[in-house]
């Protein structure tokens, strides 16, 4: 069976500041070496509601202040209906940083402005200023979701990724962790928490591009995709991922990690 997928992609023009985009290269890149034809759908503000819906999977990146506060204006006008019906289906997503920011409850940004999010994911960001340092640098986190486990390539239970972020973000009950934080600050640099995860949708602050370091978690999404989408599970072929590995082995041996 020929199989496709279409990869909505919030926002690239606003939403990629560090290096997200490799996200995307890597899913689509991933998709083709199996024979999966693969879309890009970008996601800007003139995308319609229609459009959107031909997505099975949703990605988006991180940004500034600056670029949140348009985003949201249009998320909320525009596409958050959408969105939640597609999550509520089972759709697929993986949203890095300033995105996620904005599908908690709030965002509150450097200067104090509170930005209301959608609400998808039960928790809620505040940015300190110039009163906490920035949470930069390498970490590493051990996931905490067994939904999370492929059987498609190898497994691992750490995740590596690259922080840069001043909000802080602090779960609600009615949300799961993605990972517990090994190294780096993770949400808040307080509770020991990474991301969060909520129905088939991963939020979280790794950057990277955090998909080519942890081919994981890029096959846990194009096979939840294809699940949805075809309504069974289809197996993926192995790929070799001994470069995927390699890097991601070489940030756990710099940090000293062992699992
Ligand atoms: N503006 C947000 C923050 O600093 C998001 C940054 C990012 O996406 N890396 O917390």
């Amino acid at each position: 069976m020929r199989v496709s997928l279409t990869i909505g992609w919030l926002y690239p023009d606003l939403m990629s500041t560090y290096g997200d985009r490799g996200n995307v290269i890597c899913l689509k890149k991933r998709c083709l070496w199996r024979d999966i034809t693969v879309g890009i759908l970008p996601i800007n503000l003139d995308t319609s509601r229609k459009e959107i819906l031909n997505s099975d999977l949703i990605i988006g990146g991180g940004a500034q202040d600056r670029q949140q506060t348009i985003v949201i204006k249009d998320l909320t006008a525009n596409k958050a209906t959408v969105l939640k019906k597609m999550f509520k289906r089972g759709i697929p997503g993986l949203f890095v940083c300033g995105s996620p920011q904005l599908l908690g409850h709030y965002y509150m940004t450097g200067d104090g402005t509170r930005l209301k999010g959608l609400s998808i994911f039960d928790f809620v960001t505040k940015h300190f200023g110039h009163n906490k340092p920035r949470c930069i640098g390498n970490t590493v986190g051990e996931m905490l979701n067994s939904k999370l486990e492929t059987r498609n390539s190898k497994f691992k239970k750490t995740i590596v990724g690259f922080e840069n972020h001043g909000g802080r973000t602090y779960l609600g009950k009615n949300v799961e962790p993605f990972a517990k934080v090994l190294v780096g600050y993770g949400n808040n640099g307080e509770d020991g928490f990474e991301g969060a995860v909520f129905q088939n949708v991963i939020a979280c602050y790794y950057h990277g591009p955090f998909l080519a370091k942890n081919p994981h978690i890029a096959d846990w999404l194009i096979s939840k995709a294809m699940e949805i989408k075809y309504t069974k599970m289809i197996e993926l072929e192995p790929l070799d991922d001994t470069l995927e590995w390699q890097a991601h082995d070489y940030i756990l041996k710099k940090l000293n990690v062992r699992l």
